[in-house]
């Protein structure tokens, strides 16, 4: 299917509520879905059927394969070790619970922990217990900002998708997190910099943050 909409990467934000649906171009296909990050609620068939069926290109094209996935995004763990066991990757959840971003912390928690397995074979730690410190510290603590995001942009959908479709410095700081060029900590304050303080307040009141 051959259209200039369909060749670059598209990430819609204003599409889901609570996540956001994709469409990458493939060299026969489109790879395309939807993520949700929403507490408690199950992304469903209709969602992404739904995804499909707005789009102007899309709408047209056939389905050829439809698969669900379960995600396990971050949640506040303070253990990822146990004897000799290392939880790495999904299955220690380090997916971030806003964009479903996991490649990132896979690499860097087996990055880490083939560190800590060197130190611990060389004798330079007693035990295996630094992997969790630094499972927390250097990926794990980011997971708690980009929770905060995810409850702030989807506390006003409409406004944080006008924003950001408006905004190329809030574009660019996205592109930049995925790229790994900034930290959620740091795309948490820009954000909170961007917003009018009767948002920041009701945001305030809601979470008790
Ligand atoms: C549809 C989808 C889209 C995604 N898009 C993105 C994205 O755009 N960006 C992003 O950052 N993240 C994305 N993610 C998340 C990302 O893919 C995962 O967080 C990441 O791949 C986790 O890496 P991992 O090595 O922990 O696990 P995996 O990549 O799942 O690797 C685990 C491997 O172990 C193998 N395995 C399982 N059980 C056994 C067994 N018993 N014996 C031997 N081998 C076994 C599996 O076959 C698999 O190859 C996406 C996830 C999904 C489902």
């Amino acid at each position: 299917m051959k259209d200039p909409r369909l060749e670059t990467i598209t990430f819609d934000f204003g599409s889901v509520h609570f996540g956001y649906g994709w469409i990458f171009p493939k060299r026969d296909h489109l790879n395309v879905g939807v993520f949700r990050s929403r507490p408690g609620r199950k992304t469903t068939r209709q969602q992404l059927l739904r995804f499909i069926d707005k789009h102007p290109v899309l709408s047209k094209a056939s389905i050829t394969d439809l698969r669900a996935f379960p995600g396990s995004l971050g949640i506040n763990s303070d253990v990822y070790q146990q004897g000799n066991v290392l939880l790495a990757g999904d299955a220690a959840s380090l997916v971030d619970p806003w964009l479903g971003e996991g490649l990132t912390p896979a690499l860097l928690s087996g990055k880490i922990a083939g560190e800590t397995l060197i130190d611990y074979l060389d004798g330079a730690i007693p035990d295996l217990t630094v992997y969790s410190r630094r499972i927390n510290s250097e990926i794990a603590f980011q997971f708690t900002y980009a929770k905060r995001l995810s409850l702030l942009i989807n506390a006003c959908p409409g406004f944080s998708v006008r924003l950001l479709h408006s905004s190329a410095t809030l574009q660019m700081m996205i592109i930049d997190l995925l790229a790994g060029n900034r930290t959620y900590q740091d795309v948490y304050r820009s954000i909170f910099r961007l917003l009018p303080s009767k948002i920041i307040n009701s945001f305030h009141t809601k979470n008790n943050d």
